[in-house]
């Protein structure tokens, strides 16, 4: 039975501004982009959470619902700085670890014999040391599989420690809701829940014939999940190249016009997949095309990420190399590699 670990900031940018401005803390805080510049709000802290600001939000919104917002625009060198301490710290435990992002990681602690093996005890010392070295709290997840070490991470935030022992896995599935599980989104989760499946126990009653008709591949996942079956290995060596959103369209689409419709639901679902995100997009984005023969395109561009323009454009080009009807679509951002990413404002738009 494996030991895996979901360690993960409490909104990172803000608690390290905060930490460094202690008079932020009292007041609602958001880094990201300036409203004036069309930005979206990157993290922000619990007392701007308290008003209704979330992540991914436009800047503009956020001030709407808490016209006393402090926006500050977000210093990766200094988030960097922190991020490697607690990276360094991670590494004293073990050397299998798939960081996510600046401030989240998978650690396999499997074979660590330290704290007598246990990974409750390990996840302690974690949260302890990252808040005596950083001044940063973290959130632990412990549970026998990834998917359930991110949930458990999210459950009691901020400050968290959750665990999730292998005899309560069963316990603590079935009366999940299908949307927390990993690759369910709102619209998978709509999809779900015209079926009548609402909580795992809901989902584990339906075949994995069932599940496979009505979700392709993704069915099987699904069936998995609901079971606790996550076999994903803490990956040491990825490394996030690129984000990006696709959806393969219940029935195609038949022609330019219908695409482009359907193109701002994935740009609006990529920037909040953006905003999730510690590295911040690259100036190239990308527009994939499948069309109904099963072949496919990419397009690619230097320009802004969340410039839905420049998206539009790359659609038409794309499409133009088929010019027959469309199965999928699909957006995406390439990331800077580290050292370029200074000089970004994230998530501004010019
Ligand atoms: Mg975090």
């Amino acid at each position: 039975m494996r030991k895996i670990l979901h360690a993960d900031c409490d909104c990172f940018y803000a608690a390290v501004e905060m930490r460094d401005q202690p008079a932020l803390r009292e007041v609602p805080l958001a880094v990201g982009g300036s409203a004036e510049r069309r930005g979206v709000v990157a993290t922000c802290n619990y007392p701007a959470r308290a008003f209704g600001v979330r992540s991914a939000m436009p800047t503009a919104t956020a001030r709407r619902l808490c016209p006393e917002l402090v926006v500050l625009p977000p210093d990766f060198e200094r988030y960097r700085a922190v991020s490697q301490q607690i990276q360094a710290l991670f590494l004293e435990l073990t050397p299998l670890i798939e960081p996510l992002s600046l401030d989240e990681a998978y650690l396999d602690v499997s074979e660590v014999a330290r704290f007598h093996g246990s990974a409750t005890w390990m996840a302690q010392w974690l949260k302890e040391q990252t808040l005596a070295r950083t001044g940063i709290t973290l959130s632990v997840g412990v549970a026998p599989s990834k998917f359930l070490a991110k949930i458990a991470s999210d459950w009691d935030k901020p400050d968290g420690l959750t665990v999730i022992a292998p005899e309560d896995v069963d316990g603590f599935l079935r009366p999940l809701p299908v949307s927390k599980l990993h690759g369910v989104g709102p619209a998978t989760t709509a999809k779900l829940e015209a079926l009548g499946i609402h909580r795992c126990e809901d989902l584990r009653q339906r075949s994995l014939t069932t599940l496979l008709e009505r979700f392709g591949k993704f069915g099987r996942h699904l069936y998995q999940l609901a079971r606790g079956i996550d076999e994903r290995e803490v990956n040491i060596s990825r490394e996030r190249k690129s984000v990006s959103v696709e959806t393969t369209f219940d029935r195609d689409l038949p022609d330019l016009a219908a695409c482009r419709q359907a193109l701002p639901p994935l740009i609006d679902k990529l920037r909040k997949r953006l905003a999730r995100h510690d590295d911040p997009p690259s100036d190239k984005r990308f527009v994939k095309v499948k069309f109904d023969d099963f072949s496919q395109t990419t397009m690619e561009s230097a320009g802004y990420a969340d410039d839905s323009r420049g998206f539009q454009h790359l659609l038409e080009q794309a499409w133009q190399r088929g010019a027959r009807p469309v199965r999928l679509l699909g957006v995406g951002v390439r990331l800077v590699p580290e050292d370029a990413q200074r000089q970004l404002t994230l998530f501004d738009e010019s």
